[in-house]
């Protein structure tokens, strides 16, 4: 279910709190937490449904599209952890191991490739060095 954002119409109070409804719910009045004042309007939606599309049933599913890319993305870098902590850090051409990012922008121009990519790398070295 999507949650809504809402404020409370009672102008000394002017909470805002959030409340998981059902989309064909969201419209109606919700009780303020904070003071009880009964009425109270619809801010926004927060979480997954997007501002301005009026297609709800829509967002929640690319809502769930989302999750499961973030989830899969999150597996791939923790099992990426595990294998290997260093090696994103580690210098390398194409997964093969040199000394420093400066050997490795040597290797990568001696096969032809941008090096360009490895100055930044370069840099960062040099000043995680000195
Ligand atoms: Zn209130």
């Amino acid at each position: 279910m999507p949650i809504y954002e809402y404020k409370c119409v009672n102008t000394e109070c002017a909470a805002t709190f959030e409340k998981q409804l059902p989309v064909s719910e969201f419209n109606s009045a919700q009780v303020c937490p904070v003071c009880g004042s009964g009425s109270e309007k619809r801010v926004a939606n927060v979480g997954f449904v997007l501002r301005g599309d009026a297609w709800p049933g829509k967002n929640i599913r690319i809502k769930d599209q989302m999750a499961a890319k973030n989830k899969r993305i999150t597996a791939k870098q923790n099992e990426r952890k595990k294998d290997a902590p260093m090696v994103t850090l580690a210098p390398n051409v194409d997964g093969e191991r040199v000394s420093s990012w400066s050997e490795a922008k040597k290797l990568a121009a001696s096969k032809g490739k941008v090096t360009k990519t490895y100055d930044a790398l370069i840099r960062k070295e040099k000043r995680g060095n000195t």
